[in-house]
């Protein structure tokens, strides 16, 4: 199976490295804004995402800055944390700088033998060629109905695009890998060929928990907003209450790390 990967955001490049240590080739197309990094942003991957991703994509254990300890406050309860997680002094999540992951996954790919990065690229055959006017827009999850095209896939942030104060989009993205990762060594070792029945299994088992995952993120920002609009604190004194339970905490945290498992 010939594979090729348009784009070369985190995405592309960590989908690209991921399916080249399965021994697939992959010719990624790149745009002249992939090679501009952006050295501004960070992103924080979970501890479950961060294991398979060191495990099975590339070691980024030197990029990384962990976490071990998260405090949430509310601008509604001023000084009084409403949530708090940690887990025994271990690793709640690690930040790593984008352009350094993305560099590293660049410069990895370089040397691989099963990779074609490609540049010159007649881009009018798919370029975007018109933009309605927009001036603002809403900062919800956006969600693709239908994950494919024939034997064409989306994946990343063109799949499910989520609210910025989440730091979640990557980590869903990571989960998608491991679960695409996971469908095609079944149909290996099975004997099948992989073909482009491979789209439709891979939408039929991470669809329903990636919009469940999105719908939840943005329950949460509306339910906060919600606050704001009434102009007390009950919500964040609610949460202050459930957050304290162990189980629930422990939920939340589960959740956060490993997305849904269903
Ligand atoms: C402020 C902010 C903070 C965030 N924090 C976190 C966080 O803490 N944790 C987390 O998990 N996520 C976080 N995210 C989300 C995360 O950054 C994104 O999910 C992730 O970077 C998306 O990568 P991508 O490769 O899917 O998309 P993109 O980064 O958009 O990459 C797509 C690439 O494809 C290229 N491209 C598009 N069309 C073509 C074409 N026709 N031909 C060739 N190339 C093309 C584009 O130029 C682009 O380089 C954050 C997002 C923001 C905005």
């Amino acid at each position: 199976m010939k594979l090729c990967i348009l784009g070369g955001g985190l995405t592309g490049l960590s989908l690209a490295k991921s399916l080249i240590k399965k021994g697939l080739s992959v010719d990624i197309f790149l745009n002249k804004k992939n090679l501009d990094f952006n050295k501004n942003r960070t992103i924080g991957i979970s501890n479950d995402n961060l294991i398979y991703f060191n495990k099975e994509i590339l070691d980024i254990k030197k990029l990384l800055w962990d976490i071990k300890k998260i405090e949430i406050y509310s601008d509604n309860l001023r000084n009084e944390k409403i949530l708090n997680f940690e887990n025994n002094n271990k690793t709640l999540f690690a930040i790593i700088k984008n352009y350094q992951l993305q560099s590293k996954l660049f410069t990895s790919l370089k040397k691989e033998k099963l990779c074609k990065l490609k540049n010159n690229i007649n881009y009018k055959q798919y370029s975007i060629t018109n933009f309605g006017t927009s001036n603002f827009f809403e900062l919800k999850s956006l969600n693709l109905r239908t994950y494919y095209h024939k034997n064409i896939l989306a994946f990343g942030d063109l799949l499910h695009r989520l609210h910025p104060l989440a730091g979640q989009g990557f980590n869903m993205t990571i989960r998608d890998i491991q679960d695409l990762n996971n469908l095609i060594d079944l149909k290996l070792k099975n004997g099948l060929e992989l073909d482009s029945s491979i789209c439709e299994d891979f939408q039929n088992t991470t669809r329903h928990k990636n919009y469940l995952f999105s719908s939840g993120i943005d329950f949460i920002y509306e339910f906060f907003n919600l606050e704001t609009k009434m102009n007390n604190n009950i919500i964040s004194k609610s949460v202050r209450l459930i957050g304290k339970n162990k189980f629930l905490n422990r939920s939340f945290k589960n959740i956060a790390n490993s997305g849904f498992k269903i």
